[in-house]
């Protein structure tokens, strides 16, 4: 297998970095000005992520395509890291949330729309009950109230290298056997090894074991890793999962967050699974903030209690603008015309294109890199790890900061904290090629 020389790494990143300056002055100068009033010049500080000397600021985005303020065009296969899984301003969202926004946008009281929203998801998910929150973030913590509530026990079970959101319990990962902070984790009060049990993804032995301590309410999860890179469940594992969690009287969280990619219903609904409860934030609003978190009628009626009067408002469940009208709305308008049946029909093939051309272009190369595909979502990794801790320790931040800055100058954006491509219906599959022809284009400048 082929190594790459990185004297050469540097040097091509100095080049990228220089075509970037070059081509993006508008940028510069917003990102210049924006220093003085924005922390870091950024209005929210993952921005920073992207692998140019500053972001280039957008000026707008429809469907599969994105321009900066430089009138440049790309291809955006990144779409708000699934945010716009639908594309950029979907057009059933986009009305919605226009006739929602002239009617009054919050007001703490329902709308009909938000029964249509319960009876889809339940279409969608098969789980139930639902509660809407603003962000998946929002939507986890209250999954682990609810759960350590009904339980009365104090501690959660995460995967190792999970991101559930800024939730301080699942910012945990393995250090050898210990529980320890994740690194680079901001102001945490709460030690995680007293708050959490981490095990490694299809690792039912250590899943038996740690269930075993009889004090875990919930284990949360996703159905497969997508966090670092895609992890997917071995062919048994949902099974165990699910009869381990039941056996310990725990329940069952599934965030499908970012599994939404594997179909209308996301994994849940694809594979049949049965959790307690059930996440789902970022895509349902086209780009909206709004999430959900769905439960069976057995949690339902463990939940509906303690959640109401007299003490509702302080119950550390919901918040002031949750389930408001617009964000209600924008559900709505979203799920009626995106993301369903007939898109991912369209939109899987699609990425399985991508993955065949990168995976061909891996092999040309003679490199031991390796591509995997989940429902409308695809992702290279520098390594072919078969865990998520491997997958970790095999990062290589300088040369997947010249592929991500390679592909962005020559119009393709990637989503910044992964090596992932996400096809909405309005990419095609020309687009795709053009991907493959600059990857292999990139690959080639890093290894002839
Ligand atoms: N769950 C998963 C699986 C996620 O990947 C993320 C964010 N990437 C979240 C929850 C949190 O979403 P948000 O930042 O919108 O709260």
């Amino acid at each position: 297998m082929r190594t790459i020389d990185r004297n050469r790494v540097t040097r091509l990143l100095e080049l990228e970095d220089e075509r970037y300056v070059e081509s993006h002055p508008k940028s510069q100068e917003l990102f210049a000005r924006a220093s003085h009033s924005l922390l870091n010049g950024l209005p929210m500080n993952w921005m920073e992520k992207w692998p140019s000397p500053y972001p280039p600021f957008m000026q707008r985005a429809v469907g599969g395509r994105l321009w900066d303020a430089d009138g440049n065009e790309y291809i955006d296969f990144c779409l708000g890291d699934t945010g716009a899984m639908a594309g950029h301003s979907p057009l059933g969202a986009v009305d919605a949330i226009t006739h929602q926004a002239a009617n009054g946008l919050t007001a703490i009281l329902p709308t009909e729309d938000a029964i249509w929203v319960g009876e889809e998801l339940t279409r969608r998910f098969g789980v139930g009950i639902w509660q809407v929150a603003m962000t998946a973030t929002d939507a986890n913590r209250f999954a682990m109230r609810l759960a350590r509530h009904i339980t009365g026990r104090n501690k959660i079970l995460v995967f190792n290298w999970c991101y559930h959101g800024t939730v301080d319990e699942a910012l945990a990962i393995l250090d050898g056997e210990h529980v320890v902070r994740r690194p680079g984790v901001v102001g945490s009060t709460c030690d995680p090894s007293h708050t959490t049990r981490v095990v490694e993804f299809n690792d039912v032995a250590a899943l038996a074991r740690e269930l075993s301590h009889g004090d875990v309410a919930c284990v949360l999860c996703e159905p497969a890793l997508t966090n670092i890179g895609i992890i997917l469940p071995e062919p048994n594992f949902h099974h165990q999962l699910r009869r381990l969690t039941r056996e310990a009287g725990t329940l069952l969280v599934i965030d499908e967050t970012h599994t939404l990619c594997a179909g209308p219903g996301g994994m849940t609904g694809a594979e049949h699974l049965s959790p307690d409860l059930l996440v789902v934030g970022k895509s349902i609003g086209g780009g909206f903030p709004v999430a959900a978190l769905g439960m069976t009628h057995e949690v339902a009626t463990a939940a509906s209690e303690p959640v109401r009067e007299p003490h509702l408002n302080i119950s550390g469940i919901g918040g002031t603008l949750s389930g408001n009208a617009l964000a209600i709305a924008a559900v709505r308008g979203n799920l009626e015309t995106s993301l369903r049946d007939e898109d991912y029909a369209y939109t899987v093939p699609l990425a399985a294109r991508w993955a065949d051309g990168v995976a061909a272009v891996i092999a040309d190369a003679d490199l031991a890199w390796t591509v995997t595909q989940l429902g409308c979502r695809a992702e290279y990794w520098l390594s072919d790890p078969r865990t998520a801790r491997q997958a970790a320790d095999t990062v290589d931040d300088d040369v997947e900061r010249f592929l991500h800055l390679y592909a962005l100058n020559r119009g393709l954006l990637l989503t910044p904290f992964h090596n992932m491509a996400l096809m909405c219906t309005s990419i095609t599959g020309a687009d795709v090629d053009t991907h493959t022809e600059v990857f292999e284009a990139a690959v080639s400048a890093l290894t002839s």
